[in-house]
């Protein structure tokens, strides 16, 4: 029997078309091999699907990514991947988050897209989309995770970034090194995959949005800090900090973010470097607020910092010290994790 794999078409450039002034807009991706005639040839079957509305991936919200979700979760059993055809500019967020939502996924759920319209001459659609395709269908290895294809490199979703808006190469994955090269074949290293699991798949699909990114930066004023902190219903932050989880050590940000987590706002360390990791006890910059209860985010992008603190604040409606808990933990391989 041949292996199966399911498009969950969401939208993104891939396959868009220009309207009357240029501008590129979400287009219906209707037959696939009338788009890709090359994949009549190819070895396993290709079924397509599509969101309600194809969407530019700046629309991306939490309840499209439930959508996408329940795509995958409803033809779960009847198929051997599964590849999200999605926008290019928040397609790290949705890996990271439908990383989050998977637990004990078994089969390989890949996105991917590209900088130009499958439709134009130079256009990387038909590679990335091959590529992701071949990857899903698992006839060499299966890869137990929410991935991303790009440019050659197939990375954890949940690590990965969007690091050009110009070329090929937009992805990246700064902390964890990408599970597959492709080349004229595919180099797999299978020792850095997640362990396959034999325990039922669940598909978790609450996001509390009541989250803000605070982005620190040299003269950053007490307005700005305390307008994102007393945001009304708010229940998490995500503080983008300097180097290794640095921060002003002025007593106004101290007592501001203090106060806040003494309101029971869970406050989240990440780093604005690409690489590298929060430690909080290496610099008195990020002693104070290691001190004041901020929970360090290790090397965690801020794509999925912002991804898993919705989905941990979901799940949690009323225990924030299990989102702290678990914050700490790494779940879906997002985050590297010390060992003392
Ligand atoms: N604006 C587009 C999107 O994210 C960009 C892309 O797909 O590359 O939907």
């Amino acid at each position: 029997m041949k292996n199966k794999v399911l498009i969950v078409y969401t939208g993104g450039t891939i396959g868009m078309v220009q309207d009357e002034n240029g501008s590129l807009k979400p287009f219906p991706l209707n037959h696939i091999y009338d788009t890709v005639p090359e994949l009549r040839n190819c070895s396993y079957q290709i079924d397509t699907c599509q969101l309600d509305n194809i969407i530019d991936s700046s629309n991306m919200t939490p309840s499209l990514w439930v959508d996408i979700a329940e795509s995958i979760e409803r033809e779960y059993d009847n198929y051997d991947g599964f590849v999200v055809l999605h926008g290019t500019d928040t397609m790290a967020y949705t890996a990271s988050a439908l990383s989050f939502m998977f637990e004990n996924l078994s089969k390989p759920i890949i996105l991917t897209g590209s900088q130009l319209p499958m439709g134009m001459l130079r256009s990387d659609g038909r590679e990335n989309l091959i590529c992701a395709l071949e990857l899903a269908a698992g006839k060499e290895q299966i890869i137990p995770e929410v991935c991303l294809y790009f440019e050659s490199h197939l990375y954890r979703g949940n690590r990965s970034t969007k690091v050009s808006a110009e070329n090929f190469d937009a992805f990246s994955s700064y902390n964890y090194p990408s599970l597959v090269k492709a080349g004229i074949s595919f180099t797999y290293k299978p020792h850095l995959f997640l362990l396959p699991t034999s325990q039922p798949l669940k598909v978790h699909k609450c996001f509390d949005r009541h989250i803000a990114v605070l982005k620190m930066f040299p003269g950053i004023t007490p307005e700005v800090v305390g307008a994102v902190l007393h945001t009304e219903n708010l229940r998490g932050v995500v503080l983008e900090t300097f180097g290794s989880g640095n921060a002003p050590t002025e007593p106004w940000f101290i007592d501001a973010v203090e106060e806040a987590i003494r309101r029971n706002i869970v406050v989240l360390n990440v780093t604005q470097c690409k690489a590298g990791a929060v430690k909080m006890g290496q610099y008195e910059a990020g002693v104070g607020l290691q001190r004041i209860g901020v929970i360090g985010g290790n090397d965690l992008t801020p794509e999925a910092a912002v991804t898993k603190l919705m989905f941990l604040l979901g799940m949690y409606p009323d225990d924030n010290e299990a989102v702290k808990r678990d914050l700490q933990q790494s779940l879906r391989g997002e985050m590297t994790v010390l060992l003392n």
